[in-house]
């Protein structure tokens, strides 16, 4: 179960996979927050991420180990990344939107601001399926994917139906303009940007909802553009990677244009042209990373939610995001 050789010097010296919380159902959207603390504790910082099924958000305290459950009756959140000018935007499926959260002044529950919950349509404003993860470049735009896992995986949302023709990549600018920037996949989900922000990565888990399992289970580069009336949008979408074990989940990329990405049953380390460079094996199935403080070795911790549990190893490299 040991690294393999080719990302070691991406790893701290004799760095192993660490595993530091179990006892969730699907964990996933994992977020470093350096300005936050667990419920009605001192901010020292902590991993937040989602136990989808389990309908709660976890916490865990690099600066104690110290772990437990923020909330609970999340309408079943998903991804999330640190808002602009504080706070953390998330994807809940159960409410078919993406929100804002951000701590209470007074330490009463956290404050919640829809971003988004439609689209709309020739025939008017149609739900969301059930967005499910998400990023903020430096513009402050949020882009996210709305694949239909909410609406039929048992225990991740509610039973519902499609309301809009697809299931899109789309962009909302802080003007409140929303736009269907990618509606060519089958079920988009993971997104992250390059450390530029001039190159968008999504991967798509069509796979998942195939019970033949004929569905996409790879990784699409775009470049974004900036278009006469000043709004980002996509061009390109070649298949960067394809997931041989499982999917690509989610993913973080580092400083250097790296992708560590969820699969199966490891952390896959890609090339900004999408060339495997290496396997961190993990135990059970992983679903997304994300960089967290700083260490002793230059680089940032990889937190990884697999499954029941969250785990930790120490890595050399940095996070380009959030940004
Ligand atoms: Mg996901």
């Amino acid at each position: 179960m040991a690294p393999d050789d080719a990302v070691l010097p991406l790893l701290a010296p004799g760095a192993e996979l660490e595993h530091l919380v179990g006892g969730c159902t699907w964990s996933e959207g994992p977020v470093w927050l350096p300005d936050e603390g667990p419920a009605g504790g001192p901010a020292r910082g902590v991993v937040r991420w989602s136990d989808i099924p389990g309908d709660r958000v976890m916490s865990y305290e690099p600066a104690t180990g110290a772990s437990g459950v923020h909330r609970t009756g999340v309408e079943h959140l998903n991804g999330r990344t640190r808002a602009p000018g504080g706070g953390v935007v998330q994807c809940s499926h159960g409410r078919r939107r993406v929100e804002v959260e951000r701590p209470s002044p007074d330490g009463g529950e956290p404050l919640l601001e829809v971003l988004v919950d439609s689209v709309d349509t020739p025939e008017g404003p149609r739900r969301l399926n059930s967005p499910n993860d998400v990023v903020v470049d430096a513009a402050g735009s949020v882009w996210f994917t709305d694949p239909t896992y909410g609406l039929f995986q048992p225990g991740e949302g509610h039973p519902g139906e499609r309301e809009y023709d697809g299931c899109h990549v789309f962009r909302l600018d802080p003007d409140g303009v929303l736009e269907a920037v990618a509606t060519d996949f089958e079920q988009p989900n993971g997104l992250a940007l390059s450390p530029d922000g001039d190159v968008l990565y999504v991967s798509d888990t069509g796979r998942i909802s195939d019970r033949a399992g004929d569905g996409n289970h790879h990784v699409r580069r775009f470049a974004v553009v900036t278009g006469d009336d000043g709004r980002r949008r996509l061009t390109g979408g070649e298949v960067l990677h394809v997931c041989e074990r499982g999917v690509v989940d989610g993913f973080r990329v580092d400083d250097a244009g790296r992708l560590w990405c969820s699969s199966e049953d490891a952390v896959l380390v890609l090339s900004p042209e999408g060339e495997l460079l290496g396997r961190v094996p993990v135990p059970e199935v992983v679903a997304n990373v994300c960089f967290g403080p700083e260490n002793a070795h230059g680089g940032q911790d990889l937190y990884v939610a697999a499954s029941t549990s969250l785990y930790r190893i120490a890595t050399r490299v940095r996070g380009a995001e959030p940004r």
